[in-house]
């Protein structure tokens, strides 16, 4: 089981996004997946290249709209693991509406955010996870904003599976995604990923630094959620590892009867000839 295609990543020599390429591929491959069983589906940004990189099923979307296809082609083909994957641009700005939404769906697919807080792609503006202070073309003066929150949005949004990491540390990543892609419901994971190219704050030193182990913190458990965003907070969601999974919960499609029996693929397509002339002639 090789995940690996022939495709050259061009991303800078140092960035992020390359060890989260290699944790999703080593994740996938131990977990016994086979690549015609994987559908990888991205937004736009550096990070969202990586459906052309991963030898699977692929669908590189538009700006911000990666869960949206996720989501639909998991609804339509159950039997795909689906991965969705961006940046933080794409996830935490024009996709925001669609991060909050798949949170609280819980459709059983597992997103994963390169989190490199600052638009990369597009040569270095300040983004929605940029630090207050951080001083791009967009922010001269610094930024006067406060950075989104991930972890917090992800569990005030009803989240089942929450987790985050660092790319640099390849070996948690990777048993982070195995475990979500076992999890029954919607994954989330934020991935600090750090673009070596234009964001000189947020670097690997600076994570090793900063990032507070959960195992580290005496009585942390990832299975209360008040227990889980009272860490966060103390922490300002600078934890690294599980951090919240409830595997009690039921994902979108086991909440539907029947649905998992039949998913949309299986099913046969019986509009007849009459009913289909009818409905076209509303249109005419
Ligand atoms: Fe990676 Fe930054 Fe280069 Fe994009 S610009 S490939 S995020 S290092
Ligand atoms: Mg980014």
């Amino acid at each position: 089981k090789d995940f690996r295609n022939n495709i050259k990543p061009n991303w800078c020599p140092g960035c992020g996004d390359f060890s989260v390429q290699a944790a999703i591929q080593k994740a996938c491959a131990a977990n016994g997946l086979e690549p015609d069983e994987l559908a990888v589906i991205t937004g736009i940004g550096c990070s969202g290249r990586l459906s052309g990189y991963i030898k699977s099923y692929g669908f590189h979307s538009t700006h911000g709209r990666s869960l949206p296809v996720a989501q639909g082609v998991k609804m339509a083909n159950d039997d795909l693991t689906v991965i969705a994957s961006g940046g933080d641009g794409d996830g935490f700005a024009i996709g925001m509406g669609h991060t909050v939404h798949a949170l609280k769906r819980n459709i059983d697919i597992t997103y994963i955010v390169m989190d490199n807080q600052v638009y990369g792609l597009t040569k270095g503006q300040t983004s929605p996870s940029s630090g207050k202070g951080f001083v791009t073309k967009t922010t001269p003066e610094g930024s006067k904003e406060n950075p989104i929150q991930p972890i917090r949005t992800a569990l005030a949004s009803g989240a089942t599976f929450v987790a985050q990491s660092v790319s640099s540390d390849i070996k948690q990543l990777t048993a982070i995604i195995q475990q979500a892609m076992d999890h029954k419901g919607f994954s989330f994971i934020n991935v600090f990923s750090p673009c070596v190219t234009y964001n000189k704050v947020n670097t690997y030193d600076w994570f090793k630094e900063n990032l507070i182990p959960v195992e580290d913190i005496e009585d942390f458990d990832h299975t209360d959620a008040k227990n889980a965003m009272q860490n966060v907070m103390e922490y300002d969601g600078l934890l690294k590892g599980i951090i919240y999974h409830d595997q009690e919960a039921k994902s979108y499609q086991e909440n539907i009867e029947g649905y998992l029996d039949q998913p949309l693929i299986k099913k046969e397509m019986t509009l007849e000839n009459d009913t289909f002339d009818e409905l076209m002639a509303e249109f005419r």
